[in-house]
């Protein structure tokens, strides 16, 4: 079996990479326990040297990994080498903060007692295309840092990428097997989770996958992190920056054509100002260059694949049956999707209900404050919301009204190492990033001394 990787702005195969069989896998699994042996004992300055060097092969080496992403899955270039960028900074980040994070824990009792976290051995990470270099350096940075070892299964579109990590591992100085990416394919993957070496699961994706990948982990008692889908909503009130609010809701829909789980999704509007926000948010996406994501100027590159662009035309198309209004875009050819805006979308909409995997934003009104709060928690997903208000006091008090991972005041929805990054309902469980992100597959040990 061969996974191809196709140019999603040319349709060209650019690469084919074969599946690994079991008898290959297996000897990969054996590797990881054998280097998880000697990597748990190495002290944190001997990882955080290794990872440093790996930080500085991310950043020597952007402008080829990043046009490895763009011809891969196709976002615009300086996205990719952006992406490249912030990887290397997730890297230096747990570099220079985990001996901190993982410090031993002492407790006020009258006998001597402690936590200290010990690693447990490698976590298999399933990951998506959308991100290719961030997501896996997301949750490898920390992981490696404390002591484990890893095994990613990239998705099918993104090998190249996924090589790509394990070669700059190698080139960094870490010793085989610490870093292993596996092409395999979705039968294969029950083995991996079952395997005595694999310590837990850590998923990053579709609700579908999550569900499934979740299942597998409980039946083999497995901890698992799941990252998955989002519809976020973008509250905009009366007393909004309506200027701000608009070029900043471009941006949080449309960057990486509009493929990101943290893309505000639902734009939910107070009537008094929707009009008006509702012009100037439609005026700036019609300005949007879209094309060849190597060209320079061309600020919105194709979707990855033909399935995800058929996916997004159909929910359009379903969407403006039940009652949304066209007020941009509406095209597309191919992958190439026009960025596109609806208004007058209700929650029974198609376009409210599922998550919209593309450059397609939804406007919504709502009849005041409440109200939009209201609107933006009647959903399954909760991973992150944006409120834009002038009021900061009042934004404080309605953030933590909303159901979500992350809120966000007058301000992009983004992930940052120091911060905990994920979502609840149907958003997943778990966080990756900042102090708990490093904790999520550690053996937090109680010492009690008498
Ligand atoms: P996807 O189809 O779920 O794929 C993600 C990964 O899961 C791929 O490696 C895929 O491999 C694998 N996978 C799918 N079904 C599986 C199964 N039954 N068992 C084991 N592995 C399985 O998602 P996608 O289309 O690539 O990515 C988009 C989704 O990811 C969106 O829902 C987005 O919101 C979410 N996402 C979430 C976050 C977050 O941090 N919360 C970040 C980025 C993306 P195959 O392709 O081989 O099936």
């Amino acid at each position: 079996m061969i996974f191809k990787s196709i140019n999603p702005f040319s349709q060209e195969v650019i690469a084919e990479h074969e599946v690994l069989t079991n008898i290959q896998l297996n000897k990969k699994l054996q590797l990881s326990e054998s280097a998880f042996k000697k990597w748990k004992t190495t002290s944190f300055q001997e990882r955080a040297g290794k990872l440093q060097n790996l930080a500085h092969v991310l950043r020597e080496n952007k402008g080829k990994l990043g046009l490895l992403i763009t011809n891969e899955m196709g976002k615009i270039l300086p996205e990719s080498i952006a992406e490249v960028e912030k990887s290397a900074g997730n890297c230096d980040f747990y570099a220079e903060n985990a001996e901190q994070m993982l410090k031993d824990e002492y407790y006020d009792t009258p006998f001597k007692s402690m936590s200290v976290y010990d690693p447990m051995g490698a976590v298999f990470a399933i990951m998506p295309w959308n991100y290719p270099f961030w997501q896996v350096l997301r949750y490898a940075a920390p992981a490696i840092m404390a002591g484990n070892v890893t095994l990613l299964k990239h998705a099918p579109n993104v090998i190249g990428c996924a090589k790509a990590i394990e070669s700059a591992f190698l080139e960094a100085g870490f010793p085989e097997g610490i870093f292993q990416q596996i092409s395999i394919d979705i039968p294969q993957v029950e083995s991996v989770i079952a395997s005595d070496i694999v310590c837990g699961v850590t998923l990053t994706g579709s609700e579908m996958a999550g569900s499934s990948v979740a299942s597998l982990a409980g039946k083999h008692i497995k901890k698992s992190v799941m990252e998955l889908g989002g519809s976020d909503a973008f509250i905009i009130l009366n007393d909004a920056d309506l200027e701000k609010a608009a070029t900043v809701a471009t941006q949080s829909r449309m960057l990486n054509a509009g493929q990101a789980c943290i893309c505000a999704k639902r734009f939910i509007v107070t009537e008094k100002v929707a009009d008006e926000f509702a012009a100037l948010f439609a005026q700036k996406v019609q300005l949007l260059q879209q094309g060849n994501p190597l060209q320079d100027g061309i600020q919105m590159g194709p979707l990855a694949r033909l399935d995800l662009a058929d996916k997004l035309a159909e929910q359009l198309e379903k969407s403006l049956q039940q009652g949304a209004k066209l007020i941009v875009g509406g095209e597309r050819e191919k992958c190439n999707f026009q960025p596109t805006v609806i208004d007058f979308v209700d929650s029974n909409n198609v376009a409210f209900q599922e998550e919209t995997f593309g450059p397609l934003a939804t406007i919504i009104r709502a009849k005041d404050e409440n109200d939009a709060i209201t609107i933006a928690n009647n959903h399954r997903y909760g991973l992150a919301s944006a409120i834009w208000t002038k009021d900061r006091e009042n934004a404080l008090q309605l953030a933590r009204k909303i159901e979500a991972g992350n809120v966000f005041v007058n301000s992009l929805v983004r992930s940052d190492s120091r911060i905990p990054f994920g979502g609840i309902k149907k958003s997943g469980y778990g966080r990756e990033l900042g102090t708990i992100g490093i904790k999520e597959f550690m053996n937090m040990k109680s010492l009690i001394i008498e």
